[in-house]
Formats: structure tokens, C-alpha cells, sequence
């Protein structure tokens, strides 16, 4: 499917005077980091995505401004490109099969859609050697009466078109989830039960077309409303036998699906001593990301190649290498809050307080995070996506703190998340 190879550095001295063009689905912040790596090795890219100031638009030498399903669009993306990832799991699966009968596409339509379900995600998860969280799905009133007990309290989960928290309900009552459900409109759902997580964590992998597979070390996550907010990587971040759990049931995957691309899988960590860590053991599998993912945008800084470059490399197909982690890692997110003046020091966590005495400053437009006290720690890089807009809980940026030992990088990223007003962690 993709044993063509597509060598960067085309100068068009011979040939069509064309550059080779890598095209990615998607202009968000990974699409961005994903075009500047592909830049960086010396190809021309190209972005879809309708919003004229989408960041990774806004970096491309080519932006097209249509819908994922806009035929003429999709037919510029295939003019230009030859070949074309994606960048976030809601791109519609049709449109990936539009572009992979012409196209180098990866990764492919099938694993993608897949993705993109939680009720077929959570079957092919559950080959991998490790077990998915308790769950049932919801689709009529039927299936919403016959829910087992055992899974109250519960999260119920829209099937499809959720992230970062988005799309789910906490439930502690059959009488709840009722209520949930039609909150949510009736749509295609799960129940899952609800489960002491210990710690979260996720393992990225790269797979080429030929079943070769590398693997960056297991990211240590923390989340906060749903929204990933810190990610700590350096040894013994977790006990070596689960690290070695979870990258083998992540390759499991991977080679499940015959995927070609970089792919995420994040896992619960469950606590000891409770009756599912009884059942189910110590580690669960929760979800997969068929791209790029915020718990690896450390790579960039703390790895010698790095999740975006990964993603070049598959779909050029160009070989894989094993990555090698350099330096110790915590990756704070900046969400949108941290442009709210009130949000500084430690205000983020007893917003309540805040609320009344300071309102005035709400609004402060001219208002920015101390980056300049920030950028005198050692060690700090600071990544903005360049969005034109902050709001709450919107990924803005995220800072990446690299040095020697682990307790070097966590000391730092303290210090900087206290600069920030981010809770300490
Ligand atoms: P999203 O697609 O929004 O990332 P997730 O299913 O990963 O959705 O849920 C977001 C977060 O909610 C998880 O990272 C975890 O912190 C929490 N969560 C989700 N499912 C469960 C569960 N079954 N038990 C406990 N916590 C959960
Ligand atoms: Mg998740």
C-alpha cells in the first residue's frame, strides 16, 4: 500500500519542478506541528480545513479553506499531495476513503474509522491482551433499562465525536442516567463503569507499511476536567512491569489494525486494593488516538526524533527508528484560562473567590501569561499554536520542561505552573 518511498529534498532540477507536497486533514495544533516537521526535512505541505486561521493553516505553503467532504476540495488535496494524513479523529471517514483510492493515506480509513466509535474501538481494544473498562452499550431504551447495577456509578459516553471530556456524563443512579442520556439527545452511547484510577498513562506508537514498529517510552498523564494537563516522562515514571504491559498491548493494537501512522493508546492505571483492580488487574486500556497526541508533544523537546517526525517518516515511508528519550520531561498544557488575568497565581483553583473582587480585569484583552519569567527557568520551551483567541479550556499552547534527572524537570515545571497560575501537580 505504501512501499513507495518519497525522498524530501525534490528540487525539481529533473523532474516536474514541482516539490513532493504532504498533505494532512485537519489544520489544529497537530496538523501544525506535523506541517513544521515536515518542512523541517524539506517538503511543501499542504492543510485542509475550512477556518482561514486554523494554526497549522496559518504555517502551510498551502491551506485549503473547505469542508472534509467538499469534493473539490479533497481533489485540490490529492492535486497537490502526494500522500495525506490526518491530524484529529473526526475527519469523516468517507473522506479518507476518497483520498486513499488515489492517494498515499495513512493512517487508513478502517482504523480510523474504527477510531472515531467507541463501540468498535472498545472490541478491538480488547484483543490487545488488556481489559477495557466494564461497559455496555446504549442505542434504544431496551439496552438503557437492562443496564447491569455493576456499572453505577458510571460515565456514560456519546459512541462518537467526544474529546477532552466532551460528550460524557457522570452517573450515580439509574434515574441519572436516564437523565443523561437524554441530555445527550438519545445518541449512540456507553455506560462505563466508573473506576479508582491510580494514575493514567498512554503509550505512542509509529508503524510503517512493512509491520515495522517503534515505540516512544510510556507518558505518565495527569488530567483535569477531562483535559490532559500535565505529562511526565523519565524512568521509573510508572512500575516497569506495566510499562512493559502497555507497550506491548499498544503494538498489539497496532498490528490489529494493520496501521500504518503513529497511534496513541492511553491506559488506566487502577488502584490497589480495590475490588476491579481485583477483577480486571492493574491496568486497563481506555481509548486510542489514530495520530499524533498531547501526551507526546514532549518528543519534540526530550526525544532525539519526535512523534511528528515519526508521522513524516510513515507516511513517506521512509525506515523507522527506535526513538531514544534524551532528557526527563514534564509537559504542562496551556489552556485558554491562563490568558484570564484572574487565572494567574492561584486563583485557576478557587475560582469561586476570585469571581466577585476581581471582574473588572475579566475581560483584559492586552492580558499575557509571564512568559518572560517563565522562559528564565532552565530547561523550559515554550510551544504556541498560534490561536487568535483564548478561551476556557482551550489548548493554546504547551511548555515542555527538559533536564537531566527526573527531579530537576519536576522541580522546574512546578515552578513554572506557579508562575502560570496552574495547580501544582
Ligand atoms: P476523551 O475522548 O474526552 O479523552 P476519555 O474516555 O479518555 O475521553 O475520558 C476523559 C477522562 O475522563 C479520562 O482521561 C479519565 O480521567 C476520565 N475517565 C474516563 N473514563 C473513566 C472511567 N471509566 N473511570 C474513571 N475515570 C474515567
Ligand atoms: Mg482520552
Amino acid at each position: 500500500m505504501n512501499a513507495q518511498v518519497l525522498l524530501p529534498g525534490a528540487t525539481g532540477m529533473q523532474g516536474s519542478g514541482q516539490q513532493t507536497t504532504l498533505g494532512v486533514m485537519g489544520g489544529g495544533q497537530l496538523g501544525r506541528m506535523f506541517v513544521q516537521a515536515a518542512q523541517a526535512m524539506g517538503y511543501f505541505t499542504a492543510v485542509l480545513d475550512p477556518d482561514p486561521i486554523s494554526p497549522a493553516g496559518l504555517v502551510s505553503h498551502y491551506h485549503i479553506q473547505t469542508d472534509y467532504l467538499d469534493q473539490q476540495g479533497l481533489a485540490q488535496l490529492m492535486q497537490r499531495c502526494a500522500a495525506i494524513t490526518t491530524e484529529f479523529e473526526n475527519v469523516p471517514a468517507p473522506a479518507l476513503v476518497t483520498l486513499g483510492a488515489a492517494r498515499i493515506t495513512a493512517p487508513g480509513a478502517v482504523a480510523v474509522a474504527i477510531a472515531q466509535d467507541r463501540i468498535k474501538e472498545k472490541a478491538h481494544l480488547a484483543l490487545s491482551g488488556v481489559p477495557v473498562a466494564p461497559y455496555a452499550v446504549i442505542e434504544t431504551v431496551e439496552q438503557l433499562a437492562d443496564v447491569p447495577d455493576a456499572l453505577l456509578p458510571g460515565i456514560l459516553k456519546t459512541a462518537r465525536l467526544g474529546y477532552d471530556g466532551k460528550g460524557q456524563v457522570r452517573v450515580n443512579s439509574r434515574a441519572e442516567l436516564a437523565a443523561a442520556w437524554a441530555s445527550l439527545h438519545h445518541v449512540p452511547c456507553v455506560l462505563e463503569q466508573l473506576l479508582p484510577l491510580a494514575a493514567e498513562c498512554s503509550v505512542i506508537v509509529a508503524r510503517a507499511a512493512n509491520g515495522d514498529c517503534v515505540n516512544f517510552p510510556v507518558q505518565l498523564n495527569l488530567h483535569r476536567a477531562g483535559i490532559l494537563a500535565v505529562t511526565q516522562v523519565y524512568e521509573e515514571n510508572m512500575p516497569p512491569a506495566l510499562i512493559q504491559q502497555a507497550v506491548t498491548a499498544t503494538k498489539a493494537i497496532a498490528e490489529e489494525l494493520h496501521y500504518v501512522g503513529v497511534l496513541c493508546v492511553e491506559f488506566f492505571v487502577l488502584a490497589e486494593g480495590t475490588p476491579e483492580h481485583a477483577a480486571l488487574g492493574a491496568l486497563v486500556v481506555n481509548e486510542m488516538a489514530p495520530r499524533p497526541h498531547n501526551s507526546g508533544h514532549y518528543t519534540l523537546d526530550a526525544c532525539d526524533v519526535s512523534q511528528f517526525e515519526l508521522q513524516v517518516r510513515t507516511l513517506t515511508g521512509l525506515p523507522l527508528v527506535q526513538p531514544r528519550q534524551h532528557s526527563a520531561a514534564v509537559m504542562l498544557n496551556l489552556l485558554g484560562d491562563l490568558w484570564d488575568r484572574n487565572n494567574g497565581g492561584q486563583s485557576q483553583i478557587n475560582s469561586a473567590e476570585n469571581n466577585s473582587s476581581q471582574k473588572q480585569s475579566d475581560s483584559d484583552p492586552n492580558y499575557l501569561p509571564p512568559w518572560a519569567q517563565v522562559l528564565a527557568l532552565p530547561g523550559v520551551h515554550l510551544h504556541l499554536y498560534g490561536k487568535l483567541k483564548a478561551s476556557k479550556g482551550r489548548k493554546m499552547g504547551h511548555l515542555t520542561v527538559t533536564a537531566a534527572t527526573a527531579q530537576q524537570a519536576r522541580a522546574v515545571a512546578q515552578e513554572a505552573a506557579r508562575l502560570l497560575g496552574i495547580e501544582a501537580f
